[in-house]
């Protein structure tokens, strides 16, 4: 990644109406050039839209989008330089694998000069399809299939991928390979590419950043790891992956100093928070938490459920198990407390009455109110 260039593909203020539906709200994103840069967020959240303002087949109503810097507006989808995989991967039927490919070379010479022949060879090697040339689409797998329209839109030697939901016609297990397939490829190719899913997970497995979008606009754009440990709010906190969003008064605010073992380091801040009438330690000042906060704030904060542990003392919560889902290597298990729900990740799920707990520094703050 290039970061004194212009960026590879730029949104600038973006907005896209249907009639009273606003689908995409002034969203601003610069993504740089061979980024893996991945669009999540629920169903009707401006995703799609997005992609389709960046190839070119919507207009923004307002704002502007940009490629290396320069303005897209009024330059038709055909002269983009952006490839497109569609989730409904429509290979034609009547003709073999290699002539789809070929078909994407149609429109222009093949990059660095050579046959058409040698160049769908050098994409079928690409997609780790060597050999299947004279298939017809119908003999291949959904997965396969799927691979042969990335080449296909690959083709051309485009700046931009751009791929919108490419895996969701396919099962569980076949996602999962296919995702890493997806970003070995993006990695060989050095491609800038954007990617659409609905699947939080699958967005923090393949990209170098993600914006988790809702109602048109992004919550976060962020690297998966920061979306998974520092959630900006808690629509992201929750949205990804599993979470305990607990919400209370600040009733002090002092040193760990006097709180003995906490985890913390000597001398952090530590709020005590009461929630539901039950006071909680939560350190303040970890990655992304707000730096000021004092008695009498409203904190909103989270625990993943893997940082609850069985029997601790330390923010010591009862609860009931109501029910458990066994998932191979861990099992999520529902706990009552206080009649919220709270889930925990356990290798040896408890029980009937158990007591969790967690560490003050295992806490995330997302949302403060004075
Ligand atoms: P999904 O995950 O279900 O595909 P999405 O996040 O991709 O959803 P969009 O398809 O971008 O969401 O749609 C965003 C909003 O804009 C929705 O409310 C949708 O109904 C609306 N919308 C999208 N395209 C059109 C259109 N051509 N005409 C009218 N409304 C539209």
């Amino acid at each position: 990644m290039n970061r004194t260039a212009p960026p590879a593909v730029e949104l600038d203020g973006v907005t896209r109406r249907y009639g009273e539906t606003t689908a995409v709200s002034d969203l601003s994103l610069s993504i740089q050039d061979g980024e893996f840069f991945t669009l999540v967020g629920p169903s009707g959240c401006g995703k799609t839209t997005t992609l389709r303002l960046i190839a070119g087949f919507e207009d923004p109503t307002q704002g502007e989008v940009r490629f290396g810097g320069t303005s897209a507006t009024g330059v038709p989808p055909e002269d983009r330089d952006v490839g497109v995989v569609f989730q409904n991967y429509a290979l034609f039927p009547h003709m073999t694998v290699g002539e789809n490919i070929a078909y994407g070379l149609s429109f222009t010479d093949p990059p660095g000069g050579g046959s058409d022949e040698a160049r769908v060879r050098e994409l079928l090697e690409l997609v780790d399809l060597g050999g299947m040339a004279d298939r017809d689409p119908d003999t291949l797998s959904g997965g396969q299939q799927q691979r042969v329209a990335m080449a296909r839109a690959l083709a051309p030697g485009p700046d931009v991928l751009l791929l919108d939901e490419p895996m969701s016609a396919l099962d569980a297990k076949l996602r999962e390979r296919l995702r890493v397939q997806v970003r070995e490829i993006q990695q060989e190719l050095g491609i800038t590419t954007i990617y659409v899913t609905h699947d939080q997970e699958e967005a923090l497995a393949v990209s170098d950043r993600v914006a988790v979008m809702r109602d048109g606009t992004p919550e976060q754009v962020a690297p998966p790891r920061t979306i998974y440990r520092e959630p900006a709010t808690e629509f992201v906190a929750t949205f990804v992956g599993d979470n305990n969003v607990l919400s209370g008064a600040v009733t002090a605010v002092r040193s760990t100093d006097d709180v003995g073992d906490s985890g913390a380091e000597s001398g952090q801040p530590i709020a005590d928070v009461t929630v539901d009438g039950t006071t909680l330690a939560v350190a303040l000042e970890g990655d992304g938490d707000p730096a000021t906060v004092s008695s009498g704030d409203q904190l909103t904060f989270c625990v993943r459920p893997e940082r609850l542990a069985v029997d601790a003392d330390r923010n010591a919560l009862t609860a009931t198990v109501t029910s458990a889902e066994f998932l191979g290597e861990t099992t999520r298990v529902h706990l009552d407390w206080k009649g919220r729900e709270l889930l925990l990740r356990a290798e040896d799920p408890p029980t009937g009455t158990v007591t969790v707990g967690f560490a003050p520094t295992d806490t995330h703050i997302v949302d403060r109110q004075s």
